[in-house]
């Protein structure tokens, strides 16, 4: 058994964010990095978009530099994940992969989320390759300037990004596959009002195709007819929600009906549990941005210097 003061669980911008502020206050953060190191991030291409890189950065690369900025103040930086929490008592309770017992006096969830996919062979192909598909129009959209993308989803989130998308592509085509929309009515009215959008309703996408580098269509369905057919695009963008990785808290932490971890005290990192806090996408399904984790990462390790010297006193 490891006593620690302060555990981080997660490794994208918030952990490492929270990782650099708890080093330098001296609180000899242990950060185990988790199943996807360096988080989201590391499946985007160019981040154009965080303050502080004027012509821009990789997101694979921006994390080994927040990773080294982490490591620079001493942070212990782990690969392994925890499988397994106890937040009944005092000191909080986690347990990695190979059963390794942590007892932590703090604890910073940041986690993250995963976007969902379609899951096809063709879709991740072109994923892993950076080679057109994408689950975030606001980090990837702006190299479609011009061009014609597809979307695929009907909820707040698929409506917004087609929206984003229909101002800067020349035509978005979005794939419904049920005849309405999840969304809430005024968001889908903006997408239905958009003049370069064009709904197809009951399809379904069958293959995303390309040559073999980068996208230049999509090959769909409609689920009524069974009629086929193939959609020119450079672009193919994933909005069918995300899954918050709150897995292994949901007995301890409050989260919301879709596993959020929800604020105890807005404005602040807390959680329902004292001396655990939270940071980044693990309970925000509204930003989801990497400058908007990072704040929280801040804010999660300066709330937990101020719980421990509080304790001390
Ligand atoms: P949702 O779960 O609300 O919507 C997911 C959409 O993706 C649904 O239309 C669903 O279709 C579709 N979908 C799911 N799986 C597939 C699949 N395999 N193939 C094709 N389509 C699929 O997720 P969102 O991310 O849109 O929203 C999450 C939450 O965040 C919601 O509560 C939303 O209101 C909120 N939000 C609010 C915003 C705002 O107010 N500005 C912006 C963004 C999100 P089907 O309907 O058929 O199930």
């Amino acid at each position: 058994m490891e006593k620690v003061k302060c555990l981080i669980i997660g490794s994208g911008p918030a952990g490492y964010t929270a990782a650099i502020y708890a080093a330098r206050a001296d609180m000899k953060p242990v950060l185990y990095q988790g199943m996807q190191p360096g988080g989201q991030l590391t499946t985007t291409n160019e981040v154009e978009n965080f303050p502080g890189y004027p012509e821009g950065i990789t997101g694979p690369e921006m994390m080994m530099q927040l990773e080294a900025q982490a490591k620079r103040f001493n942070t212990d930086i782990r690969s392994g994940f925890i499988t397994k929490v106890d937040f009944s008592g005092e000191v909080h309770k986690c347990w990695t992969e190979n059963g390794h017992e942590i007892h932590a006096d703090t604890v910073i969830i940041s986690t993250g989320a995963s976007a969902k996919y379609l899951g096809l062979e063709s879709e991740q192909y072109y994923l892993e390759r950076g080679g057109g598909v994408s689950a975030c129009a606001v980090c990837d959209g702006f190299f479609y300037r011009g061009k014609e993308v597809v979307i695929v989803g009907a909820g707040d989130s698929a409506c917004e990004e087609a929206h984003y998308l229909s101002k800067l592509c020349k035509k978005v085509t979005m794939l419904v596959r049920r005849d309405v929309f999840r969304a809430s009515k005024i968001m889908a009215e903006r997408v239905k009002n958009t003049e370069n959008i064009e709904i197809l309703y009951n399809t379904e996408t069958v293959e995303v195709l390309g040559d073999g580098n980068v996208v230049t269509g999509v090959r769909v369905k409609n689920n009524k007819t069974g009629e086929e057919k193939v959609i020119p695009c450079e672009g193919f963008f994933v909005a069918i929600g995300h899954k918050p990785n709150t897995e292994i808290f949901k007995d301890y932490i409050n989260l919301d009906e879709t596993g959020y971890i929800i604020y105890e005290k807005p404005g602040t990192s807390l959680t329902n549990v004292p001396g655990v806090f939270v940071a980044g996408d693990a309970a925000d399904k509204t930003y989801r941005q990497a400058v908007t984790a990072a704040g929280t990462g801040c804010m999660a390790a300066l709330d937990a210097e101020r719980y421990l010297a509080a304790k001390e006193h």
